[in-house]
């Protein structure tokens, strides 16, 4: 459920039309709903609420713009940061470094020191030699460094490719049958308190199957590791759930994903960990774009919209689907392919797809554009970096202005050997 809808014939946001940011922000936009939003986080948290114990960590990458994470803190999330570049937003947004987890592969020593010193509540080690530079860093520091071990259970997340994390081919976490003996000798090492372990499967995730044999296998792994004489009080499960991109497209429920766990977990007897992205915002937002031309095909039209890769990049590297609807739809539909005018031919939002009828200079938006969107945007073609607006009732702003190519270029230089 969304708050985006049509009145008079007209999309809006919330309470305002969005031809009227359009004209005024100009296009393409990322366009936010501020309630949309505030019920995702509700819903999922409210769900969360048959456990015991557990904490939510907002995964930054999938939104990170500032208005949105200060959104999440004002509802008790804390943040699950990839770099140090996540976590001073984080921490701009007025999030407690408690509930900050510290994700990914290639923590630099640079950004293991920033985080501790900025008191991270938990590292989420990926590797042995990761854990054993943290602890001499933290040591040096004189300080202790809360962690859990990501474990790689190898289980397929039935998800793309590019976006499964969770196979033994991948590059993410410990290997299972490793782990335990790398627990064991992390937890001997001063400088760090081994606190639990980690799993992250994949995004995108369309059934709870792989969700479930994932915590099954890394719960069994959990009772080795204590009866080895080993504390465990944290559980990271990650996120992945995913959402539906396509009208009419059922998900797992954020109530089916608790009672799961609920199941899984029972006898547990930790602190439960998430780090949902796309399920709490992938619905908030919409790529406004404006049709620039409709260009004869020897097929289908082409339509060519003012967005492209570099503004939303999910059609391009994951053939992602985003439902395409015009904002002053006529009632008529027609057939075409969809295409941004950057110079790649993987600049193509949707193939033969049966849409509103649009002409030249008409609005029309992609849906579902709130995670992974504006997050991944870029200048290539030098084009400018899209800006993102967020709506609150009646109320709207810019969050993120537009960067343009000018500024771009102030940042580049001749150098004198060229002069
Ligand atoms: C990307 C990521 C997430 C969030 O994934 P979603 O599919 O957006 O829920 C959570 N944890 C880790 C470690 C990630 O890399």
């Amino acid at each position: 459920m969304d708050h985006f809808h049509y009145s008079g014939g007209v999309l809006h946001a919330e309470d305002v039309p969005l031809p009227v940011i359009a004209d005024q922000v100009g296009t393409p936009v990322y366009v936010y709903s501020r309630a949309t939003l505030t019920r995702h986080a509700r819903v999922f948290r409210d769900a969360l609420s048959i456990l015991p114990a557990a904490r939510i960590a907002f995964a930054v990458k999938s939104n990170p713009n500032l208005a949105v994470l200060k959104v999440l803190a004002a509802e008790g999330y804390g943040a699950d940061v990839v770099s140090v570049g996540e976590l001073e937003r984080a921490l701009a947004a007025g999030m407690d470094p408690e509930a900050i987890v510290f994700s990914g592969v290639g923590k630099t020593a640079a950004e293991m020191t920033r985080a501790l010193q900025a008191g991270c509540g938990q590292f989420n080690l990926e590797s042995e030699e990761e854990g054993l530079e943290l602890a001499e860093i933290a040591r040096s520091l004189g300080k202790t460094a809360s962690c859990a071990l990501r474990v790689n259970p190898d289980v397929d997340a039935g998800t793309h490719g590019k976006i499964s994390t969770g196979k033994a081919e991948n590059k993410f976490g410990v290997p299972y049958d490793r782990a335990a003996a790398i627990y064991a000798r992390l937890a001997q090492t001063e400088g760090l308190a081994m606190r639990g372990l980690a799993l992250h499967i994949g995004s995108q995730l369309s059934k709870l199957d792989p969700l479930e044999a994932a915590f099954t296998k890394v719960g069994g792994l959990m009772k080795d590791i204590r009866a080895a004489g080993h504390a465990v009080t944290h559980m990271d499960l990650g996120g992945g759930v995913g959402v539906p991109y396509k009208a009419g497209d059922v998900f797992p429920q954020p109530e089916d994903y608790a009672a799961m766990v609920a199941r899984v977990t029972a006898d547990w007897d930790v602190t439960l960990m998430f780090e949902p992205g796309r399920v709490i915002t992938g619905n908030t937002g919409v790529l406004v774009t404006r049709v620039v031309r409709v260009k004869e095909g020897v097929g289908n039209p082409w339509v060519v919209v003012d967005a492209a890769m570099n503004d939303l990049a999910r059609p391009a590297l994951y053939d992602a689907w985003h439902d395409f609807a015009a904002v002053e739809p006529s009632g008529e539909t027609m057939t075409a392919n969809i295409v941004g005018p950057i110079c790649e031919s993987s600049d193509t939002f949707a193939m033969a797809r049966e849409i509103d009828a649009v002409q030249r200079g008409d609005l029309a938006v992609f849906r579902t554009a709130g995670a992974y969107g504006a997050t991944m945007a870029n200048t290539y073609n030098s084009r400018p970096l899209v800006p993102e607006v967020m709506v609150d009732g009646a109320k709207w702003a810019v969050v993120a202005d537009r960067i343009d190519p000018a500024t771009i270029l102030a940042a580049e230089r001749v150098p004198d050997f060229l002069a």
